[in-house]
């Protein structure tokens, strides 16, 4: 390997060349000029808290998304009802698996990244890492689609472990995908744990005569 001529940005040259983009690009966490995120479902300063981000890139205080998930799992048949209700949004917040805790950086109430000092931060679903998304991609190798997260050099991959939290248009579509990847492709939930299949025969009780029976009860 040896030298292989600047595929790592310095540290320096990131900040200059983006400063001017991190001013319009602060994040989607109810980020207010000069003011910090907040709990999505709280709307409390993640003082000292720890912080938690879904798929779609919201950020949770932990315990606030334990009273969320009893909360969901109790109204089950209303949640899903309500598809129009803004409660809909927060709706695919049904365990643990559906949260991955972050590893956030701080520096004047803001998330930046550990490495660049960047504010346009992404986080790494398979670390919990916030990092810089335009950092992310400038180390990126070309035709590389595994590399190692900057800040705690865990394994993650570009093609479905980087999720956006930024303002862009691009965010949702961006996150969605990623999502239906794991769910569809690798069957693992948002934390990357497998999927485990069950309670398919409560759907298809109706006509349904083929279906394989999945008795497996777990035992406790
Ligand atoms: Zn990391």
């Amino acid at each position: 390997m040896g030298n292989d001529g600047g595929t790592i940005a310095k540290r320096q040259d990131i900040i200059s060349l983006h400063r001017e983009l991190d001013a319009k690009n602060t994040g989607v966490n109810g980020l207010v000029d000069g003011e910090g995120p907040v709990c999505k479902i709280s709307s409390l300063a993640f003082s000292g808290e720890k912080v938690v981000g879904d798929y779609k890139g919201f950020l949770y205080i932990k315990e606030k998304v334990l009273e969320k998930v009893l909360e969901n799992l109790r109204n089950k048949e209303q949640v899903e009802g309500k598809k129009e209700n803004d409660e809909c949004e927060l709706s695919h917040l049904r365990s643990l698996n559906d949260i991955v805790e972050l590893q956030v950086t701080w520096q004047d109430n803001q998330m930046v990244c550990p490495v660049s000092v960047r504010k346009d931060v992404c986080y790494l679903r398979s670390c919990g890492c916030v990092v810089s998304f335009r950092m992310l991609n400038e180390v990126k190798k070309a035709g590389e689609s595994d590399s190692v997260c900057p800040s705690c050099s865990k394994e993650f991959s570009y093609t479905h472990d980087i999720v956006r939290m930024d303002n862009s248009d691009e965010r949702t579509e961006w996150n969605e995908s990623k999502m239906k990847h794991l769910s569809e492709v690798l069957h693992v939930h948002h934390n990357k744990k497998p999927i485990k299949e069950k309670k398919k025969k409560t759907k298809k009780r109706s006509g349904d005569v083929d279906g394989e029976s999945r008795a497996k009860k777990s035992k406790k």
